[in-house]
C-alpha cells in the first residue's frame, strides 16, 4: 500500500517536524506492507534541501516548483496534494497537525473522500481494520479510530517521535498539476517575521513563564534564565492574551505543542489546557510559589517558592557552568 507524506517548509528549509513526518509515512509503510513512500513538495526548495528527504525513508519526491506556494493557501495546497495522492495512486496519506496540516486535512479528506484522524500520536494498527490513536480532551485521554475509507488520512501531532536520519535516496519527478491564480484564492501582502531565537517547535530548551511573573515589565529574570540555558521563551495563553507576551509564544490546546528536552514553567499552574501542549516535554521542572498547583503533578522536578527570589539565584547558577 502506497503512503504519501506532504512535507511543509519555511522559506525553503524542512524542519524537525517535516523530518518526523516523513520517518512516520516510512515506518507506516513498513507496518502496512510496504510499498512507495512519496512526499510531496510545493514551493520554492532546493535540490539539495529535497535530497535529504531520501535520508529519512523518502522513496520519491514530487516537486512542484512553483514560487505561489511559499505563501500558504490551504485551497490550492489540497488542490495539489490531491494530485500527487492520484499520480503516487496513495492510499494512506500523511500530514503534519502543524497549522497548515491542520487547515489542509480537511479540505483534502473531503476532495478525496477520506477518513481523517486528527492529531494521531502512534502508528497505525492493522489487525482489526486500520486503526489510529489520538488524543482527546486535550491529551488528557486516548481514543482509538478506524478508518474505513479507501483513502485514509492521519495528521500526526508534531514532536511525537524523534526524526532519525538514516541511508537512502529517493527519486525525483515533477508533480503533474496545473493551477490558476484563482485556485490559491489569497495574495499575501505583507509579512512580519519574528528573528531570533530558535522557534518553539524546533527548541530544546524552553523557558516558559505565566500569570505568576504579575506583568511584562518583569519578564527580564524569566529572559536572563532563558539566555543563560540558551533556550527560546514560552507562555501561558493569558500572558499572550493580555498581550504581555506575542501570540507565538503561547503553548497548550490553543497555541503550539511542543517536545524539548527541558521545560522550566515558571508562575504558571498547570491547567490542563496547558499541560497539553507541554506535556510531552521530556523533563519538566516547575516554579511555584504555590505548594498545591496542578503543575507539580506533571513535573519530574519543582521548586516551592517565590520565582522573583528562584529564578535569579537559578540564572546565577546556571552561569557558573
Ligand atoms: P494562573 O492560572 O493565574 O496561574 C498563575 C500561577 O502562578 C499560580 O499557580 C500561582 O500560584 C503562581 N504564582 C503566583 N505568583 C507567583 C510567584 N511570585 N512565584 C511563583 N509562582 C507564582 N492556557 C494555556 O496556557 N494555553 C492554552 O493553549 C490554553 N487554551 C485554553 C483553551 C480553552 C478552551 C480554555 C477554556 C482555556 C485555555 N487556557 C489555555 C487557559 C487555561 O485554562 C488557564 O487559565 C491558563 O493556562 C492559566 O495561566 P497561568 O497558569 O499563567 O495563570
Amino acid at each position: 500500500m502506497s503512503v504519501l507524506v506532504f512535507v511543509d517548509h519555511t522559506q525553503g528549509s524542512f524542519k524537525k517536524k517535516a523530518f518526523e513526518t516523513v520517518n512516520y509515512a516510512a515506518e507506516t509503510a513498513k507496518r502496512i506492507g510496504g510499498g512507495d513512500v512519496t512526499a510531496v513538495v510545493l514551493g520554492t526548495v532546493s535540490n539539495e534541501e529535497i535530497n535529504q528527504l531520501g535520508q529519512y525513508g523518502a522513496t520519491k519526491v514530487l516537486h512542484l516548483n512553483d514560487a505561489r506556494f511559499d505563501n500558504f493557501s490551504a485551497r490550492a495546497y489540497a488542490k495539489a496534494i490531491a494530485a500527487g495522492v492520484q499520480q503516487a495512486g496513495a492510499k494512506v496519506v500523511i500530514v503534519s497537525y502543524n497549522v497548515s496540516g491542520k487547515a489542509v486535512a480537511g479540505i483534502l479528506a473531503a476532495q478525496l473522500k477520506a477518513g481523517l484522524v486528527s492529531g494521531a500520536v502512534d502508528y497505525p494498527q492493522t489487525d482489526n481494520g486500520f486503526v489510529v490513536k489520538k488524543t482527546v480532551f486535550s491529551g488528557k485521554a486516548f481514543a482509538h479510530v478506524k478508518i474505513t475509507s479507501d483513502v485514509k488520512i492521519i495528521a500526526l501531532v508534531p514532536n511525537t517521535f524523534a526524526p532519525k536520519k538514516g541511508e537512502g535516496a529517493a527519486a525525483a519527478e515533477a508533480l503533474n498539476v496545473s493551477l490558476s491564480d484563482a485556485d490559491f484564492g489569497i495574495t499575501k501582502v505583507a509579512e512580519d517575521v519574528v528573528k531570533g531565537e530558535i522557534p518553539l517547535s524546533e527548541a530544546e530548551l524552553v523557558v516558559s513563564g505565566g500569570r505568576g511573573l504579575k506583568g511584562p515589565e518583569n519578564w527580564g529574570i524569566l529572559e536572563d534564565l532563558g539566555k543563560a540555558f540558551g533556550a527560546t521563551l514560552a507562555c501561558s495563553r493569558p500572558v499572550a492574551d493580555a498581550h504581555w507576551r506575542p501570540h507565538h509564544e503561547h503553548v497548550g490546546q490553543t497555541g503550539g505543542t511542543i517536545r524539548p528536552n527541558l521545560y522550566v514553567a515558571v508562575g504558571i499552574s498547570g491547567a490542563i489546557q496547558h499541560l497539553a501542549g507541554v506535556n510531552s516535554s521530556k523533563t519538566i521542572v516547575v516554579i511555584n510559589k504555590d505548594p498545591e498547583a496542578p503543575f507539580f503533578k506533571a513535573a519530574d522536578y519543582g521548586v516551592v517558592g517565590d520565582a522573583f527570589e528562584v529564578l535569579p539565584k537559578l540564572t546565577e547558577a546556571v552561569n557558573k557552568f
